[in-house]
């Protein structure tokens, strides 16, 4: 495959590109919306480009940078290979968390979407100490069987499930160094732990309110949680 800037400013590619968009998840091709000028090009000879795309299937802009192979006289040719310019953010419901976790666990996970994996990790560590000096010592145990259960559950090797317990757990030692699998693992055992303690808490405690004010209106008959609102907060 090819990309050509053309002379008339034509943005060309012999082939389709396909990617996993980090807006909607799907397998989408790669439309293409605004190059840099076939002149800017020839001027300022850069060793890269950045080329701007839209996603077929959500329409999100998609920012991706192609190296600049060889400037002609009547096109410029670019590398194939594209690399993306941005990532999505990670998401999480911070509105339930303390403000203090809450500002920790935002820069844990823009971490992780920057790609600095060992930041992140480090990040995971000190956001984990801070929500569990709170939380207490029997929620640090209830955690560390979560995380263990949770990965036995996904077949993770023993290796991961090590590092990533000495990550989030381990003493105030160095880190383990982590891979960019491992950190696509703990940002979900992160996610899912912080999600049981303060969001689904929080949701069930709600519920419960809910359920005794409406029990509170006719004490005669008390309404069961609806089975929907259970799958809800699972
Ligand atoms: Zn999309």
């Amino acid at each position: 495959m090819a990309i050509y800037v053309n002379k008339n400013n034509g943005f060309e590619q012999t082939e389709p590109t396909t990617r996993v968009c980090p807006h909607c998840g799907a397998h989408a091709q790669l439309l293409p919306v605004a190059n840099p000028s076939f002149a800017v090009l020839v001027q300022t000879q850069p060793k890269h480009a950045g080329l701007l795309f839209r996603c077929a299937a959500c329409n999100e802009p998609r920012f991706l940078r192609a190296a600049v192979r060889t400037i002609g006289s009547e096109r410029v040719e670019l590398a194939p290979n594209l690399v993306e310019v941005e990532r999505a953010r990670e998401r999480f419901q911070y509105g339930y968390l303390p403000d203090t976790v809450e500002q920790l666990l935002r820069e844990t996970l823009d971490c992780y979407s920057l790609g600095a994996h060992n930041a992140f990790a480090t990040m995971c560590r000190r956001t984990t100490n801070t929500a569990l000096r709170a939380l207490g010592t029997a929620t640090r145990t209830r955690w560390q069987d979560t995380l263990h259960e949770m990965l036995r559950a996904c077949e993770i090797d023993a290796v991961t499930t090590s590092t990533l317990d000495a990550v989030l757990f381990g003493d105030d030692g160095e880190l383990p160094a982590i891979t960019p699998d491992e950190a696509a693992v703990l940002v979900e055992a992160l996610k899912d732990l912080f999600y049981q303690s303060y969001v689904r808490t929080a949701k069930l405690r709600a519920a419960m309110k809910v359920r005794r004010f409406f029990a509170g209106e006719s004490a005669a008959t008390v309404t069961p949680l609806d089975r929907e609102g259970w799958r809800e907060l699972a």
